[in-house]
C-alpha cells in the first residue's frame, strides 16, 4: 500500500497559483492571505502518457450504473480492462505500476459515446479527427452513413482491432433513401433493390442499416423485413411518408433527431409548428413501450446562424481539417435564423421531456462532421443542451455512457466502471453530476482502452494538428 497521508495542504485562496502544484509545495513562501481558512486540496500532477498497468488512486468513481458516486476508490487497469475496483484502503497497488493520483478529490467516469457522427471518408485528414474525439473524452463513436462501399470503414481503419489511437467504432451502412435524396448513394426505388442492399450491407459486416427521409412506404417495409431476416438492426430517420407510428411498429430500433415527432404532432407538419402535447405524449409512450431508442442531436437541429459564427470563431475550430471546413461551408445546413432556432429548441425540449417522462430510451449524439458540428468538441454542447432542455446531468451523461452500451448489447464491455469492462475512462477535477460542463472544462486526462493520456498531452497533439492544417 502507498502511504495516503500528507495528501492535503492548506493553501488558502491561491487556487489559480497552486492548482497543479506538487505535494511538496513550500507553503512557507505563501503570502499572509494563505492563512485564511479555505481548504484547497492539491491536485498531484499526472503522467503525460502510460500504456498499461495503471492505478487510479483515491478517486471518486462515477460508475454510471446508477446515480451514485463511489468515494475514495482505487481502480486498477491492465491489458485494456478494469481489473480491480475498491476502497482505497482495500486495494493493493502492484509493484511497478504507474500511479495516477485522484487525491481524494478527482472524479473518474466512463468515456463518452457519440452515437451520431459522420467521419465522411477515410482520408488521412479524416483519420486525424480520431484524436480530436479522444481528446474530448469520446471513446466510442457510431458512424451514421458509411461512404465506403467496399469495406467497412472500421476494418479499413483497423481501429477496433489494432492499437490505432481512435475511438471504438460502430458503423452503419450507406444511408438508404428514395429518389430525390441529397446524398451520394444510389436511390432505393424498389422493394427488390431495398432487400438486395440490406443483404449486401449485412454480409459486409455493417452493424446497422440506416434509413432516410424519402423512402417509399413499401420499400421501407421490405427493408425492415429483410433486415429482420438478416438479423441486422435498422436505425435512422423517420421516412416522411412512413411516419413515426409505422416506424415503431416496424421495429426500427433507433430514431435520429426529433423531427419525426414534430412532423406527427405539429399543427403545420414542421419543426417550428405548435406541438399538440397530447400527441407528443402518446408518441412518447408508444416509443417507450416499444423500447425504441432516440438520438435527439439537439445542437445541430437548432443551430442558428449566430451560433454557426460563434463556432467558426471559437479557438478550437483550428482543429477542423480543411476538407471538413470545405464541407461545412459548401453545402446544406448553414444554420437557421435565430428566432426559428428558438422555436425548434423549444419544441425539441417538449419532445425530450415527454420521452424522458414516458421512460423512453435516449442516446447522446451530435452529427459531428456535419452542419458545423466539430468532432469531439460538439459533444459538450450537446450535453449542455440536453440538460438545458430538461434532463438531469446524470440522465444526459447516462445517454452517452451506459445507454450507448445497452443499445449495442455491450453493457458488460463499456459504458460503466465495472471490473472486467473496457478501460475507457475520463478523469476530472470536478464532479460532472453537478455540472456537465466539467467534462469539458475540468478534464485531467483520458484513458482509451487502457492507454492513459493527460490533458497536456492532448493539447500538444491538437496544436500539432492545427499546425499541420496551417492554422
Ligand atoms: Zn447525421
Amino acid at each position: 500500500m502507498r502511504n495516503r497521508t500528507g495528501r492535503f495542504l492548506w493553501l488558502g485562496m491561491l487556487i489559480g497559483l497552486v492548482g497543479w502544484a506538487a505535494c511538496d509545495t513550500n507553503t512557507t513562501d505563501l503570502p499572509q492571505e494563505a492563512e485564511e481558512d479555505v481548504q484547497e486540496p492539491v491536485r498531484t500532477p499526472v503522467p503525460e502518457q502510460v500504456d498499461d498497468q495503471v492505478a487510479f488512486v483515491d478517486v471518486h468513481v462515477i460508475p454510471m450504473d446508477a446515480e451514485r458516486v463511489l468515494e475514495h476508490q482505487t481502480v486498477l487497469v491492465q491489458n485494456k480492462q478494469i481489473v480491480e475496483l475498491g476502497p482505497v484502503d482495500a486495494v493493493v497497488i502492484p509493484d511497478g505500476w504507474a500511479v495516477i493520483e485522484g487525491d481524494g478529490v478527482r472524479y473518474l467516469m466512463p468515456g463518452l459515446a457519440d452515437m451520431h457522427v459522420h467521419l465522411n471518408d477515410i482520408s488521412a485528414e479524416a483519420r486525424k479527427d480520431h484524436i480530436v474525439y479522444v481528446a474530448n473524452g469520446v471513446t466510442t463513436i457510431r458512424e451514421m452513413w458509411s461512404f465506403n462501399n467496399d469495406l467497412t470503414l472500421r476494418e479499413s481503419l483497423g481501429v477496433n482491432e489494432s492499437n490505432r489511437f481512435g475511438p471504438y467504432m460502430y458503423v452503419a451502412g450507406p444511408g438508404m433513401d428514395g429518389p430525390g435524396g441529397l446524398h451520394n448513394t444510389p436511390a432505393v426505388q424498389t422493394t427488390e433493390q431495398g432487400r438486395a442492399l440490406v443483404e449486401e450491407y449485412a454480409n459486409k459486416g455493417y452493424d446497422f442499416i440506416k434509413v432516410y427521409n424519402l423512402l417509399a412506404p413499401e420499400v421501407y417495409a421490405a427493408i425492415m423485413e429483410e433486415a429482420a431476416a438478416q438479423g441486422i438492426p435498422v436505425i435512422g430517420h423517420v421516412p416522411t411518408l412512413v411516419g413515426l407510428q409505422q416506424v415503431v411498429a416496424a421495429g426500427q430500433v433507433d430514431i435520429e433527431h426529433f423531427i419525426g415527432y414534430m412532423l406527427a404532432a405539429s399543427n403545420n407538419r414542421s419543426a417550428t409548428g405548435t406541438l399538440d402535447l397530447n400527441t407528443v405524449n402518446q408518441l412518447a409512450q408508444l416509443t417507450a413501450a416499444a423500447g425504441t431508442w432516440h438520438t435527439p442531436t439537439i445542437t445541430v437541429g437548432a443551430l442558428s446562424t449566430n451560433q454557426r459564427v460563434d463556432i467558426i470563431r471559437s479557438p478550437h475550430y483550428r482543429y477542423v481539417s480543411p476538407s471538413m471546413r470545405a464541407r461545412f461551408s459548401s453545402g446544406f445546413h448553414q444554420g437557421i435564423p435565430p428566432a426559428t432556432a428558438e422555436r425548434v429548441e423549444a419544441n425539441v425540449g417538449i419532445v425530450l421531456r415527454a420521452v424522458q417522462e414516458a421512460g423512453g430510451r435516449l442516446l447522446l449524439g451530435t452529427d459531428a462532421g456535419f452542419g458545423f458540428m466539430q468532432p469531439g468538441f460538439s459533444i459538450h454542447d450537446e450535453l449542455v443542451n440536453m440538460v438545458e432542455a430538461g434532463l438531469t446531468p446524470y440522465e444526459a451523461l447516462r445517454a452517452g455512457t451506459a445507454n450507448a452500451a445497452a443499445f449495442v448489447g455491450a453493457s458488460d464491455i463499456f459504458g460503466t466502471i465495472t471490473i472486467g469492462s473496457r478501460a475507457d475512462l475520463i478523469l476530472l477535477d470536478e464532479n460532472p453530476l453537478e455540472e456537465v460542463v466539467h467534462v469539458r472544462d475540468a478534464r485531467v486526462g483520458v484513458m482509451l482502452r487502457g492507454r492513459w493520456r493527460s490533458a497536456a498531452w492532448f493539447e500538444h497533439e491538437l496544436e500539432a494538428l492545427a499546425t499541420s492544417y496551417g492554422q
